[in-house]
């Protein structure tokens, strides 16, 4: 008995059906926008019922009641959160992965050549030494996890592995903007996200002079200061930090610099002039940052670079004897990858950026990643034209706030971009997430989408103008 198709001729026409299914989903990706999961199919998806009918009724149900009920973030007009759009190469990278079922924690094989060989293009990208490392996870939030512990390891010694960190009252920085992984991180790894203090920023990102205070603060109070986390791109306002003023910090105080940069680290992939916005962040101690945002390819997909390969190492390196390294055979191939991160088994998260570069080059992605800040700007000057609308920051990169009505005070204000968002989404014309800034929760657009073309970009906002209008 195996698992096999019983019938390799059916299984096989059932296969190039789903594909054809799949790839007539991916050309229409124009034609279908979110939309709420119909209650049957969602009740169809429990797994009391229909279990055990092979692989052609899979088929059938797969193209049927899953391939239609995605997040919408394939259609051109999905400005929410930052989510990625995916990558044609990304279908035919992802039926290689499944097909190899690769475990990429280590050992001798072709796709851990190929993470390596992601990996060494990163580094260069982002200006790395030779020899820093990294690994692929599942997201910024793992990858931030990874660096700190890196950076404890640094403050702490190698001994903390296997003491503790006994009293050590450990503080890190960031501007007021950073994400929330960076206070889970610290949350996770036992030091406390109080921890983790909330620098002001101003529009240049942190304020370099509140920083230098916080810091000499909490050495006069007690605490041990070990990290500074920088950000390129806040998920808020897409404001970025002066990597070269908080590298400089980072060196006379002793810390360890971390860059977030989950989506506006590939800015350094852009033309002038948002491609100077991560200048320094090669003088970053750790990277965290995302492929599955802004580098388009599926989910999930982040990595983490460290610049001392010695301290990525030393932090996460552990080999019981069933995992020893041999010297020829397929327990070779060192370094292996389960001594960089947490994970010991790894999917090939690498494949996919890999077919994304082969296909279509850096200079695409990043005339890709261009466009997006281009429309941007585009939206921002449509609400700054608008008699109504107006701008609650600054366009700096990709994202655009605004508010659909200034006239209104900001608890109606607040109302209408609350619903107009929840609106737009319903009826599948434009996905604009809500963020609050101040006392104002506005209409927060995020263009990570390589779909997107100026039309969408007017479509929409001509739509958050009927939305207002229609109160
Ligand atoms: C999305 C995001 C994160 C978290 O990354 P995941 O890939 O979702 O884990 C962290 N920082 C910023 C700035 C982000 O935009």
């Amino acid at each position: 008995m195996t698992l096999d198709p019983e019938n390799p001729e059916a299984f096989r026409r059932a296969a190039h059906r789903l594909l054809d299914a799949c790839l007539d989903q991916f050309e229409a990706a124009r034609d279908h926008p979110w939309q709420p999961v119909p209650q049957a199919v969602r009740d169809g998806y429990r797994l009391d019922h229909g279990l055990g009918v092979g692989e052609a009724e899979l088929a059938q149900r797969l193209a049927a009641e899953v391939l239609p009920h995605g997040t919408g973030n394939t259609h051109p007009r999905f400005f929410g959160w930052v989510h990625g759009t995916g990558l044609a190469s990304g279908l035919m990278s992802e039926l290689v992965a499944a097909t190899m079922n690769a475990n990429l924690g280590g050992r001798d094989h072709g796709a851990v050549d190929i993470e390596r060989a992601v990996i060494d293009w990163a580094r260069s990208v982002f200006g790395f030494p030779q020899g820093s490392s990294g690994v692929m996870v599942t997201g910024t939030s793992q990858a931030t996890v990874i660096a700190l512990a890196c950076a404890r390891m640094r403050a702490l010694g190698p001994d903390c592995r296997a003491h503790g960190q006994g009293g050590a009252w450990l503080t890190a920085y960031a501007g007021a903007g950073v994400h929330n992984a960076a206070k889970k991180a610290l949350e996770l790894l036992g030091l406390g996200g109080d921890n983790l203090r909330a620098v002001p920023e101003t529009a240049a990102g942190v304020d370099i002079a509140a920083l230098r205070a916080a810091i000499a603060a909490d050495r006069a109070a007690g605490a041990r200061p070990f990290a500074i986390i920088g950000s390129a791109g806040t998920v808020d306002l897409g404001r970025f930090d002066d990597f070269h003023a908080l590298a400089d910090l980072a060196q006379e105080a002793g810390l360890w610099l971390h860059v977030d940069g989950a989506f506006g680290a590939w800015t350094r992939l852009a033309g002038a002039p948002w491609r100077g916005l991560t200048d320094g962040i090669e003088r970053a101690d750790s990277l965290a940052c995302d492929f599955h945002k802004w580098m388009y390819v599926p989910y999930d997909c982040g990595m983490v670079l460290v610049r001392d390969e010695a301290e990525h190492r030393a932090t996460f390196a552990a080999r019981p004897s069933y995992l020893a390294g041999q010297s020829r055979g397929l327990a070779g191939g060192e370094p292996w990858f389960c001594d960089y991160g947490t994970d010991l088994s790894r999917g090939n998260r690498a494949l996919k950026v890999w077919a994304a570069l082969v296909a279509y080059g850096p200079d695409r992605l990043g005339a890709a990643i261009t466009d997006n800040c281009a429309r941007a700007a585009q939206m921002g000057a449509l609400v700054a034209g608008d008699p109504h609308m107006a701008l609650i920051a600054p366009v700096m990169s990709n994202l655009c706030v605004f508010t659909a009505d200034a006239r209104l005070d900001t608890v109606g204000q607040s109302a209408l971009n609350t619903r107009i968002a929840q609106d737009l989404q319903l009826s599948g014309e434009a996905v604009f997430s809500t963020v609050t800034i101040g006392d104002v929760t506005g209409l927060r657009a995020a263009i990570t989408n390589h779909r997107t073309q100026a039309q969408d970009v007017d479509r929409a906002i001509a739509a958050v103008a009927r939305a207002r209008d229609a109160r």
